[in-house]
């Protein structure tokens, strides 16, 4: 299986379907442990997203991401746009030229992500962040060649599930302190849409 152009538009179109279907989910969670903007701003963004990918036809993997990327960074908003912007472009560099990722590349590619979200955020492992869903899904598939997408979107559900029980050291719901604690983390459940869009994507295009 890879990830081609096509593929990576499909990969965007379903994660913004599932954004506008768990908007007030993602609202509903930012409110108990932060500001309540994170359905809204991940909404508007992906909006902005699909926009920015219909408008254009893109001739290499490096081209969508960063276009991705800068639609993140000047729509999103919040703390999470620049965090996703930050991952996207960084990913749009070492996705470079290529109209195509293997598994393997894939993986580092997504791995030049998670660390463009600890370098931005200066967050680590176990602080309540979307962290908490990346760090521990790439670390589980890092020796694999050929990914096994259901499994990839088990563990990125049980990584969001398991934000609950931490205790938040970054972002907003840090100021909550042990009160944070008892909530899945919004951005981590933003994350794990993400994801589960790129594994039904692989799932179903099977090539
Ligand atoms: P804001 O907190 O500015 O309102 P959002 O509500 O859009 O921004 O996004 C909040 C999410 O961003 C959190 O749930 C968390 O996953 C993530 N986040 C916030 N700060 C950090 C950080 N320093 N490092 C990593 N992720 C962070
Ligand atoms: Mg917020």
């Amino acid at each position: 299986m890879s990830l081609t152009i096509e593929s990576t538009v499909t990969w965007f179109r379903k994660f913004d379907e599932k954004i506008q279907a768990n908007k007030n989910t993602l609202t509903d969670l930012d409110q108990s442990i932060g500001d309540g903007d994170h359905g809204i701003n991940m909404s508007r963004g992906l909006t902005e997203v699909i926009k920015t990918l219909e408008g254009k036809s893109f001739d290499t993997l490096g081209e969508l991401s960063k276009a991705v990327a800068m639609t993140m960074i000047g729509k999103v908003g919040g703390a999470a746009g620049p965090l996703y912007g930050s991952a996207f472009l960084k990913m749009s560099i070492k996705m470079g030229t290529n109209i195509k990722l293997s598994d393997v590349e894939l993986l580092d590619v997504l791995k030049e992500g998670e660390q463009a979200i600890i370098h931005r955020g200066k967050s680590s492992v176990g602080e309540k962040t979307m962290v908490d869903v990346w760090s521990p899904l790439l670390a589980e598939f890092a020796e694999t060649s050929a990914i096994n997408w259901e499994e990839f979107k088990t563990l990125a559900h049980k990584n969001m599930l398991a934000t609950k029980e931490l205790h938040a050291k970054k972002g907003r719901a840090a100021y909550l302190g042990e009160r944070s604690v008892g909530h899945i983390d919004p951005g981590a459940m933003s994350s794990y849409l993400l994801f589960e869009s790129l594994a039904e994507t692989m799932i179903e295009g099977g090539h």
